[in-house]
C-alpha cells in the first residue's frame, strides 16, 4: 500500500459545531464511503470527539482527534486544523472555551441585526436547537433563514445576509495565529492550515502567511480539500513543497446533501509528504 493514496479524510464536522450529523453518524458515513483514516474537526470544539472515537473503534476505522480553530490574521479569518491533539491539554481547552464565549456575544449581535431586518427571535430559536449553547456558528442562522423560507438555500442565506459585508455580518476578532498554533503544539498536535484556497489573499500575502505559519511551528497545509478546484490542489501542492509543509487531505463535510462528501477527493500528489506519513496507523503500513 502506498501511504499517499489511502482514503484519508482529516476534516469533518458534526452537530457539536455546524454540522448536522451526530459524531458517530459522521464516522459511520465515512466508513461507508471507504475512508480508512479520519478526523472529526469541529469548530473550536472537542466534545464530539469521544463518541466519534468510540464508534471508529467499533468499526475498525483509524481515527485521530482534531478540531478547527478560528483565527484572525491581518484582518482575514483563517481556519487552523489541530490534528492528533491530546484532549486533556489545559491551554487548548481554555483557549477554545474563550472563543466559544465570544461566539455567544457574536450570535446575539447577528440576531439583533436580523431583528432590525424584521427577522425576529433568531438567537432564541437557534440556541434551542444547537448541541452546545456556546457553539453557535453562521450556518445555524443560515438554516433558520431557509426554514423560515426567507431564503431558498443555504448559499443564498450567506449571499444575502451572513456573508462578509452583508447586513447580518458581524466583524469578529478570533484567536491569533500564534495562539492557535501554540495551543495545538502544547496539546502535542500538528497544526494544519485549512482550505487555503478559500482565503482572499494575493500571492504575495499568501507567501507571507505561509512563512509566518512555518515560523510559528505550523507543519501542514490542506492541499486537497473538498472545496478546492483541481487547479487549487496543484497550486497548494507546489506551495507545500516550497515551504516544506506536509500535505493534508480533508473534505470539510458538514451535512448529507451538502456541497462535499466524505472521502471523495483526489489523492495528494506523490511529491507531497502526507501529514499522516509517520503516524503508524493500524492496517496502513508505509512502503
Ligand atoms: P462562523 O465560524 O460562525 O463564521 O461560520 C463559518 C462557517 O460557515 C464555515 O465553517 C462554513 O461551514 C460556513 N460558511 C462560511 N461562509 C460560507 C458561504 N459563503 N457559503 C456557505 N457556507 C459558508
Ligand atoms: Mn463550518
Ligand atoms: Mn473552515
Ligand atoms: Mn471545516
Amino acid at each position: 500500500m502506498n501511504i499517499s493514496t489511502i482514503n484519508a479524510d482529516l476534516h469533518s464536522h458534526s452537530n457539536h459545531s455546524d454540522g448536522t450529523l451526530l459524531p458517530e453518524q459522521v464516522v459511520e458515513r465515512a466508513h461507508q464511503q471507504g475512508v480508512t483514516l479520519m478526523a472529526l474537526t469541529d469548530h473550536d470544539e472537542l466534545r464530539g470527539v469521544y463518541a466519534a472515537k468510540a464508534r471508529a473503534e467499533e468499526l475498525g476505522i483509524a481515527f485521530v482527534t482534531g478540531l478547527e480553530i478560528s483565527v484572525t490574521w491581518q484582518s482575514t479569518t483563517l481556519h487552523i486544523l489541530g490534528l492528533r491533539v491530546q484532549l486533556d491539554c489545559e491551554e487548548l481547552q481554555s483557549g477554545i472555551k474563550k472563543i466559544r464565549l465570544d461566539r455567544v456575544a457574536r450570535a446575539k449581535e447577528i440576531s439583533s441585526s436580523l431583528d432590525r431586518l424584521g427577522i425576529e427571535g433568531a438567537y432564541e430559536e437557534v440556541s434551542n436547537l444547537v448541541t452546545h449553547k456556546d457553539l453557535i456558528a453562521r450556518p445555524h442562522f443560515a438554516r433558520l433563514l431557509v426554514r423560515r423560507k426567507i431564503c431558498s438555500s443555504f448559499k443564498e442565506a450567506f449571499q444575502r445576509y451572513l456573508g462578509i459585508g452583508r447586513p447580518a455580518y458581524i466583524p469578529h476578532t478570533w484567536a491569533s495565529l500564534q495562539e492557535a498554533i501554540d495551543w495545538i503544539r502544547l496539546a502535542g498536535g500538528v497544526a494544519v492550515l485549512a482550505h487555503p484556497g478559500r482565503y482572499k489573499l494575493d500571492s504575495q500575502k499568501r507567501n507571507l502567511l505561509l512563512s509566518f505559519f512555518c515560523s510559528l511551528g505550523g507543519e501542514g497545509i490542506e492541499v486537497v480539500s473538498g472545496t478546492h478546484t483541481t487547479a487549487e490542489c496543484q497550486i497548494f501542492a507546489a506551495l507545500a513543497y516550497k515551504f516544506g509543509l506536509k500535505g493534508s487531505r480533508g473534505s470539510d463535510f458538514h451535512e448529507i446533501g451538502g456541497p462535499v462528501e466524505l472521502g471523495r477527493m483526489p489523492n495528494l500528489p506523490d511529491f507531497v509528504s502526507p501529514v499522516w506519513e509517520n503516524w503508524n496507523i493500524p492496517g496502513h503500513k508505509k512502503i
